[in-house]
C-alpha cells in the first residue's frame, strides 16, 4: 500500500524508542539544583545583556517575519533559510544546508563547546507558515511585522518564527557576555513542518546532522511543556458508480449516494482495545474532511472520494485503524449490491505520522521546567497534546528526547498572529538559560 508516497514512509519505519529508564527523580533534582547554582553568576549576566537588546531582538523577529516562508509558495523556504544561514555565520556558527527539492531548504548551525562534563543542547524551530489567507481579515498587512501595542503582528510570528528568534537571540546574548560553553549548541530551522516534516527535519537526521543529547522544539504554550504527541493518518476513499446521462437515470449508479452511507461509519470510526496512554490524552478520532465527486450538472457521477483525517495515541497502530475501516466499509458492502465487489477501491493511505512521547522524568523535562520557572516564576506542567508534531522525528530517529515549548499564544494560523514583545524577551531568557544550565559555562 501507499507505494512511492514519501508521505507515508513512516509505515516502513521505527514506531518505539527504547529509551534507557530516566534517572530517579531525586537525583535529577539535585542535579537541576546543582545547575542552577553554578550558573547563578553567569544567568544575572546574561539576562541583564538580554534586556539591554531588547530593541535589536525585535529587529531581528521583525526581519524574520518580513521574509515570507509559506508553504506553498514559489521560493518555499529558501530566502528564510539563507538569511538565517549568514547570520549563524557571523556568530561564528557551522553551518550544514540541505535542500533535498528545489527551495525546501533546511539549516543546522552548530556552536562547538569548550568540551568537558555537560551536554550538547539542540534547539529545533520550523522556516515554514501557513499561508496569510484572507489579507483583508488582518489588522497589518501579513508580512509587515508591524508593532502595535507591545506585540508583533505578522504569518508565522508565533507559529514558529518565535522559536527561531528566541534560540538566536538566546546565544547570541551568551556571546555578547563573552561566556563560552562547554557543550556544544545546536539550532535547526526546518522546512516542511506544515505539512509532515518529511522533506525538512527527516532529510537533516537521514544525513546524520542532528546530533545532541537534549532538543527543545520552539512551539507551545507559555503554561505547558509538550513532552508527546498523537499520529496522523489521512486516507482517501473512493466509490464507484455507473455514469449516464440524467435522462436515463434507471441506468446509473451515483456514486455520491453511495459515498453517503460510507460517510458516517467512518466519521465515527472507534478503534476497539485502545488502552489510554500516560502522557498523550484522548483516543483515535477520525474526521471526514474533504469530499469530491461529479463533474458535470447533468451527468450522474461515477467516482466520489472522500479524505479522512486520523489522530491517534501512542498504544494505537496504523494497522488496528485500518481494520476497523476496512471492517466497517466490508459490513457497508454486504448491505448493498452496487457497494460490493470493486464498487468500493481499497483504502488509500495518503499520509502517516508517528504518534511519540517521553516520561515527564526525564531530566530535559525537569531542566526546562526549573529554567521556565526561574524566568516565570511558576512551573509548567509537562503533557501530551492531541495534535501531531514532527518533533518525532527527533525522537524516534536520531534519538534525542525533546521538549516542546515556547512563550506562544493561540494565534498560529489565524488571522492577526502575533507575539507578545514581552513574552517574546522572557522566551529568550528560558532559552539562555536553558544553555547554560544544559552546555553549562567552561
Ligand atoms: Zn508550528
Amino acid at each position: 500500500m501507499a507505494e512511492g508516497n514519501f508521505r507515508c514512509v513512516e509505515l516502513e519505519m521505527d514506531w518505539n524508542v527504547t529509551r534507557p529508564a530516566p534517572p530517579r527523580p531525586e537525583a535529577t533534582a539535585a542535579e537541576v539544583e546543582r545547575a542552577m547554582r553554578e550558573v547563578r553568576e553567569a544567568r544575572e549576566q546574561v539576562f541583564s545583556e538580554i534586556d539591554r537588546m531588547r530593541d535589536d531582538a525585535v529587529e531581528f523577529f521583525r526581519s524574520i517575519v518580513k521574509i515570507p516562508s509559506v508553504n506553498p509558495s514559489d521560493e518555499w523556504e529558501k530566502p528564510l533559510a539563507d538569511y538565517l544561514a549568514r547570520e549563524f555565520r557571523s556568530m561564528g556558527m557551522d553551518v550544514d544546508q540541505i535542500e533535498p527539492e528545489p527551495g525546501r531548504v533546511s539549516n543546522v548551525a552548530r556552536l562547538k563547546g569548550a568540551g568537558g562534563k555537560a551536554r550538547s543542547l539542540l534547539f529545533n524551530s520550523h522556516l515554514d507558515t501557513v499561508p496569510a489567507g484572507d489579507e483583508s481579515a488582518w489588522r497589518f498587512p501579513p508580512f509587515s511585522a508591524t508593532v502595535h501595542e507591545g506585540k508583533i503582528f505578522g504569518r508565522g510570528a508565533k507559529d514558529c518564527k518565535l522559536g527561531i528568534a528566541a534560540s538566536v537571540m538566546a546565544l547570541r546574548a551568551i556571546q555578547n557576555c563573552r561566556i563560552r560553553l562547554k557543550g556544544d549548541t545546536l539550532v535547526s530551522t526546518t522546512a516542511d513542518e506544515e505539512t509532515g516534516g518529511h522533506l525538512g527535519i527527516h532529510k537533516l537526521i537521514e544525513a546524520g546532522l542532528i546530533k545532541a543529547d537534549w532538543a527543545v522544539y520552539g512551539e507551545g504554550m507559555p503554561d505547558k511543556i509538550t513532552i508527546g504527541h498523537k499520529g496522523l493518518l489521512q486516507l482517501r476513499i473512493t466509490t464507484r458508480g455507473v455514469t449516464a446521462h440524467t435522462a436515463r437515470k434507471p441506468a446509473a449508479v451515483n456514486a455520491i449516494l453511495k459515498m453517503n452511507r460510507i460517510v458516517p461509519a467512518i466519521d465515527s470510526l472507534y478503534v476497539p482495545g485502545v488502552e489510554p496512554h500516560p502522557v498523550v490524552p484522548g483516543f483515535p478520532v477520525a474526521s471526514v474532511n474533504m469530499i469530491s465527486g461529479g463533474f458535470k450538472e447533468n451527468v450522474i457521477p461515477d467516482r466520489c472520494s472522500i479524505v479522512v483525517d486520523i489522530r491517534f495515541p501512542p498504544t494505537c497502530t496504523v494497522r488496528q485503524i485500518m481494520d476497523e475501516v476496512n471492517r466497517r466499509l466490508d459490513s457497508i458492502r454486504c448491505t448493498d449490491a452496487h457497494l460490493g465487489g470493486t464498487h468500493i477501491d481499497p483504502v488509500e493511505p495518503l499520509v502517516v505520522a508517528r504518534a511519540s512521547s517521553i516520561s515527564s522524568e526525564e531530566p530535559v523535562v525537569k531542566f526546562l521546567q526549573a529554567c521556565v520557572g526561574e524566568v516565570l516564576g511558576t512551573r509548567p506542567s509537562a503533557q501530551g497534546m492531541e495534535a501531531t508534531s514532527d518533533s518525532r522525528w527527533i525522537l524516534l530517529d536520531a534519538g534525542i528526547p525533546v521538549a516542546n515549548y515556547s512563550l506562544g499564544n493561540e494565534s498560529g494560523h489565524s488571522p492577526n498572529e502575533y507575539v507578545g514583545i514581552e513574552d517574546y524577551i522572557r522566551n529568550i531568557k528560558v532559552y539562555a538559560l536553558m544553555a547554560l544550565a544544559s552546555c553549562r559555562p567552561a
